[in-house]
């Protein structure tokens, strides 16, 4: 918990200053992808860096990616659009053959390849995913995949995706997750009608998607790990998930309370700042306890992580907390600009919807509670 990163946080501060509010707030109108931003972190090596030094990446521990992912957010930008590659590659490090990671993990850390898509949510099955409809049948030595994923984020700005598909129907299996598995798919090589991939316009510049498999035969060497395990595999990588976005809500409460306190020592009403007034003063006091409060558990979480400690509890917890961190920041900034929160040139009004996701994805609040209810504190399940 003593180490702050601060060389890394610096050089990611000075690489986002050169994607001022402007490149975002244009990105944001025309929901367009930050392909300039990506290819900068990609060269800077930042995207690679929980990839081990042996396959080209910097081996750094999750605390550093969640040092990294905060800065973007601190500074006005967002790691969305390429956060993903972080923590999916973990499925593939974690489980992959050797010959998996020799093939994907050098070439993911040059950036020649992409790995940031990641396809669970199906348009039926909503946050159950044993009710994943997805299937990959056995087809000679591959597979032939037919389903529908929704929230695809970045499927068409990704050369890979990992896909959860059930290979035994929900039947068939002892427990619910089971008979489920994962798949490492090359998107470069699937074409209309086996791959059809429909952007979902949002309420904020998300490059999310809807996927079509349609009898896509890939081939065997495509699975991850051994056939059915593959949920096992996904919730393996959910922990450094959640500390990573946690990360990213603790740098978009920063952002927000610092652009609050700004405006409220600058802004003149009634003969003086209105920061002077305690009903202005006080909401952002409280969202800075609140956000410090929430890092705390962050880096604890991720502490225990690069331990190898089990960190269940602390990076739900972590993920909880700095989601409502960034979300009262947001509110209490727009309450503290006035009429100006809602205008697209304080970028406040687009860093509110942007942050309101992670009330929602990629885990909803309310499976965190329930998460905390259950297998920490004992509860009987409640679903
Ligand atoms: C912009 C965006 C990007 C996304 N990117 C991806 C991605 O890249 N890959 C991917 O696979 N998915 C992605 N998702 C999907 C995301 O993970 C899901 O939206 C999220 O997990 C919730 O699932 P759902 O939308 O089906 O909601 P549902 O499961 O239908 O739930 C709806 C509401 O009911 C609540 N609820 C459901 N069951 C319970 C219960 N038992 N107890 C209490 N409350 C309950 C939920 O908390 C939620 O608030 C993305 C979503 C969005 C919006």
């Amino acid at each position: 918990m003593t180490e702050t990163y601060d060389d890394i946080r610096t050089a990611v501060r000075s690489l986002c200053q050169t994607f001022p509010p402007s490149y975002w707030r244009e990105l944001d109108a025309q929901r367009a992808y930050p392909e300039a931003f990506v290819k900068a972190l990609t060269e800077a090596g930042y995207l690679a860096a929980l990839i081990p030094e042996r396959w080209g990446g910097s081996g750094l521990g999750i605390a550093a990616a969640a040092a990294i992912l905060e800065e973007i957010h601190k500074s006005g930008g967002n790691g969305a659009a390429c956060h993903a590659q972080m923590y999916t590659m973990g499925t593939l490090l974690r489980h992959g053959s050797a010959a998996q990671k020799d093939h994907y993990l050098p070439a993911i850390a040059r950036g020649e390849l992409r790995l940031q898509a990641f396809g669970v949510t199906e348009p039926s099955s909503g946050t159950d995913t044993s009710r994943i409809r997805t299937t990959a049948i056995r087809d000679g030595d591959g597979y032939r995949i037919s389903g529908q994923k929704v929230w695809t984020s970045r499927a068409r700005h990704s050369d890979l995706m990992l896909l959860l598909a059930r290979t035994t129907p929900r039947e068939q299996v002892g427990k619910p997750h089971e008979g489920i598995s994962a798949f490492l798919i090359d998107l470069r090589e699937a074409e209309p009608p086996a791959l059809t991939i429909r952007p979902i316009r949002t309420m904020m510049n998300h490059a999310t998607t809807e996927v079509w498999f349609d009898d896509l035969r890939v081939p065997g060497d495509t699975l991850i790990g051994e056939e059915g395990k593959g949920f096992r595999y996904i919730l393996d990588g959910m922990n450094a998930e959640r500390i990573l976005i946690a990360a990213e809500c603790i740098g978009d409460a920063r952002w927000f309370i610092a652009k609050a306190t700004d405006y409220a020592k600058d802004r003149v009403v009634f003969g003086r700042p209105i920061g002077q007034n305690q009903g202005i003063q006080f909401p952002i006091a409280r969202a800075f306890a609140a956000t410090e409060a929430a890092a705390l558990m962050v880096a604890k979480a991720a502490g225990l992580f690069d331990r190898g400690a089990a960190c269940g509890a602390e990076a739900n917890m972590a993920k909880l907390l700095a989601a409502d961190a960034s979300w009262q920041s947001a509110d209490m900034c727009v309450q503290t600009h006035g009429g100006y929160g809602f205008a697209e040139e304080y970028d406040v009004e687009r860093k509110f919807r942007e942050t309101r996701l992670y009330q929602v994805a990629p885990i909803s609040t309310n499976l965190i509670l329930a998460y905390l209810a259950e297998h920490v504190l004992g509860l009987p399940r409640s679903y």
